[in-house]
Parts: structure tokens; sequence; C-alpha cells
């Protein structure tokens, strides 16, 4: 079995996540004792953070490098960026490393095209909404069009995953929030949604609509755990 890199911590509570969902994986095909080999780098989110507001993308870049090196450094076979934003700078990560970095719009993508789905919604950080770095990913290297919610909505989006989601907060109210925009993404012809932040499955769920949701945590766990065991 291959040992899976994470550069994590953006933020935990969404690593957590991952962490689970990687050993449940690895127990799924192999049974028993069975779980993931893992080497876990966690920044601290408040640095990143801070850095994404100011725009020193740059530097935020050269914190996750220096991680993804450790991580090589200490054996892992391959490497994840457990956060859809910091993908921004997935590039300068990959080129520090020679190790292959799994990219989250790419295991995204694979399924998307698998489920027949050209049209898709995307929820994300307004950076992950509304620059290029993600959607042009999905159109570019699978023909996807990708639509986003209006302005008003974007802004909500992006104000629950910071000052909620990745502090752990859970709200009926924002719940209720996505759920209307879920549907409004769905009523513009968007044949499924993109959960395009790590921490937004914490907070809506299949079963809570009819719309195809596509959760970037479970889909870019599920690709390392089959990368792992090939
Ligand atoms: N985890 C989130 C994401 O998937 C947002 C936190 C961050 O900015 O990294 O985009």
């Amino acid at each position: 079995m291959k040992t899976i890199g994470i550069i994590g911590g953006m933020s935990w509570e969404s690593t957590a996540e991952y962490y689970k969902q990687l050993n449940e994986g690895v127990k799924q095909h192999k049974g028993g004792l069975h779980s993931a080999k893992i080497i876990l780098n966690s920044v601290d989110f408040a640095e990143i953070e801070l850095l994404q507001r100011s725009g020193e993308w740059d530097k935020s870049a050269v914190l996750l490098c220096d991680a993804a090196q450790s991580i090589e450094r200490a054996g892992a076979d391959f490497v994840l960026i457990a956060t859809n934003t910091m993908h921004k700078v997935a590039e300068q990560v990959q080129e520090a490393v020679s190790i292959p970095l799994l990219h989250i719009a790419d295991t995204t993508g694979e399924v998307l095209v698998e489920k027949g789905i050209t049209k898709v919604g995307l929820l994300g950080t307004a950076f992950t909404m509304e620059e290029a770095f993600y959607k042009q990913r999905l159109s570019d290297k699978f023909g996807i069009e990708v639509v986003v919610p209006n302005g008003v909505q974007r802004k909500l989006v992006h104000d629950v995953i910071y000052n909620e989601l990745c502090l752990g907060k859970v709200n009926r109210r924002s719940k209720d929030d996505f759920h209307t925009i879920i549907s409004d993404l769905a009523e513009s012809g968007a044949q499924g949604v993109i959960l395009g932040c790590t921490e937004i499955g914490l907070l809506v769920s299949q079963d809570e609509t009819d719309t195809p949701l596509f959760d970037t945590v479970e889909l870019h766990a599920l690709a390392a755990v089959k990368e792992a065991l090939r």
C-alpha cells in the first residue's frame, strides 16, 4: 500500500474528515484492522487565512511547498492539498516536490464526466467561485460548464465558510440558506452542485436534496484510496 501525504489544517475541521474517510476507505477495501498509511502536515490556518485575505498567495505557496517537501522527506508516495481554495497554488506545490500531487478539481472532474454532467454549480470560497484556477480547470480539462451563485449568495457562502464552518459551527439557518442556493443553481440548469470547499459537507448532505451533490472531500479521499491501493 502506498503512503498518502496530506497538507491539512485548512481547516482542521475538514482535515479530520479526510483522515476518517481515508481510513474508512482502506478498511473497506482491505478489511480487518487495515488502515491508511498517512503522513499529515497540518498548518496553522490563521497564518494561511491572513495571507489569503491580503492577497499574498506567493507567501502562502512557500508555506505549502515547505509542508509538501517535509511530507516527501517523510516518505509519502503522493500528496493531497486538503482544501479547494489552496489549489490556487497547486502548481507551485507540485513543482516543489517530485512525488505527484492529486489535484482536487481533477478527482471531481473525473466523476462528473463519468456521471454525464456537462453543467454544474459550484459552491466554495469567493476565491474558488470567482477566480479562474478551479473553474477553468474543469472546463478546459473536462469540458464542464461551471455556474456560480449570484454576488449576494457568493458572499453568504464565503462568510459561512470562514465564520462558521472553519470554526466548527453548524447553523440551521445557514443550512437552509445553502439549500436555497443549491435549488437556485439547479433551476438555472446545473445538473448537480460541487461542494467545492472541504467544510461544506459538514453543513449539507445528499439526503436533504434531490439535486446531486459532489462533495470534494469524499471524491478526493476516494481517489486517494484508489491510488494508495493501486
Ligand atoms: N477548506 C476550504 C476549501 O476547500 C476553505 C478554507 C481555505 O481557504 O483553505 O476551499
